[in-house]
């Protein structure tokens, strides 16, 4: 079954009574080029188990299954299910868990699943949790070797823009913290069935086996990025000193211990010198 040809689609639709969700973020992908293009970056090959989230009705299920050993895949829509069992007969390495991605205990699926495989993530992911999803991914430390996902390009471009530029923000710096993150490549608008608004790009992040910093130190640096970005345009110094409650002198003291000018802004700071000036703060806190 041809699940790029948008008639063949649409009678499957049709037939099982199907109507998009815009709330769920439902756009699935009809142009053909796509979905071969995310399995055969993200891993999905011999002696790996994908992890999808979001099936719609298996496009991209379908590829990442003719490729990896396993695929273990998350979908919130139970209106979907009658229809994966149609579009993905025969394919008995597929999983599907008829879950919230948010809520349902990812590592469990993985560990269990993919026993003896590594593991990977592809998806396209609904727009409306991009963030909450990827963070979710990252904070957990799952086992994954990489995690290939279409996101908004806007989206693309700030969750792989070089820390310490101007595109850069809190989640820019946290992707950065947990794993090295690339865009791969485009997809217009015109790729999806419903045309979303905007045009999507496919990144890939590939997280770091080990943790830069121990958990308290990770805590902190957290608030320090999350408190200072959140007052981007303002001086290191007056937004980490409002943000934190922190003395300016304090914040003052940190920065120069850190070897940072006093005038400098957070957006401006590369990894390294955001965890210097997380690492002075931290000394100097007496709050934390
Ligand atoms: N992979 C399909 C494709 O590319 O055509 C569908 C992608 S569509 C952008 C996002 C999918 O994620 C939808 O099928 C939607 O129902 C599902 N979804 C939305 N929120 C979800 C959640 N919280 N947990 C699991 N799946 C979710």
């Amino acid at each position: 079954m041809n699940l790029t040809n948008i008639g063949t689609v649409k009678e499957i639709l049709g037939r099982h009574g199907f109507s998009f969700s815009k709330g769920l973020g439902q756009n699935f992908i009809i142009n053909p080029d796509i979905c071969p293009k995310i399995a055969e970056n993200g891993n999905a090959r011999q002696g790996y188990g994908v992890l999808e989230i979001g099936t719609g009705i298996g496009v991209l299920t379908k590829e990442l299954a003719l490729r990896a050993d396993k695929v273990s895949a998350v979908e919130i829509d139970t209106r979907l299910l009658p229809i994966l069992e149609e579009t993905l007969e025969g394919f008995d390495n597929v999983h599907i868990y008829n879950e919230d991605v948010m809520k349902c205990d990812l590592r469990k699926i993985i560990e269990e699943d993919f026993k003896g495989l590594k593991a990977a993530v592809c998806a396209n992911l609904p727009y409306y949790i991009t963030s909450p999803v990827l963070m979710l991914l990252l904070e957990s430390r799952l086992p994954v070797e990489s995690i290939t996902v279409m996101v908004q390009k806007e989206a693309a471009q700030r969750l792989c823009a070089k820390v310490g530029s101007r595109e850069s923000g809190a989640i820019t710096v946290a992707v950065n913290y947990y794993g090295k993150a690339k865009q791969l490549f485009g997809v217009s608008r015109g790729s999806f069935m419903p045309a979303p608004n905007v045009d999507s790009a496919v990144i890939k992040i590939e997280p770091y086996a080990e943790p830069m910093l121990d958990p308290e130190s990770e805590k902190y640096f957290f608030r320090v990025v999350k408190g200072g970005f959140s007052q981007r345009r303002k001086t290191a110094l007056n937004a980490l000193s409002s943000q934190l409650s922190i003395s300016k002198e304090v914040v003052g003291e940190a920065l120069r211990n850190a070897g940072l000018a006093e005038n400098v802004r957070l957006e401006q700071l590369e990894m390294d010198e955001l965890i210097a000036l997380s690492s002075a703060l931290k000394e100097l806190d007496k709050s934390k």
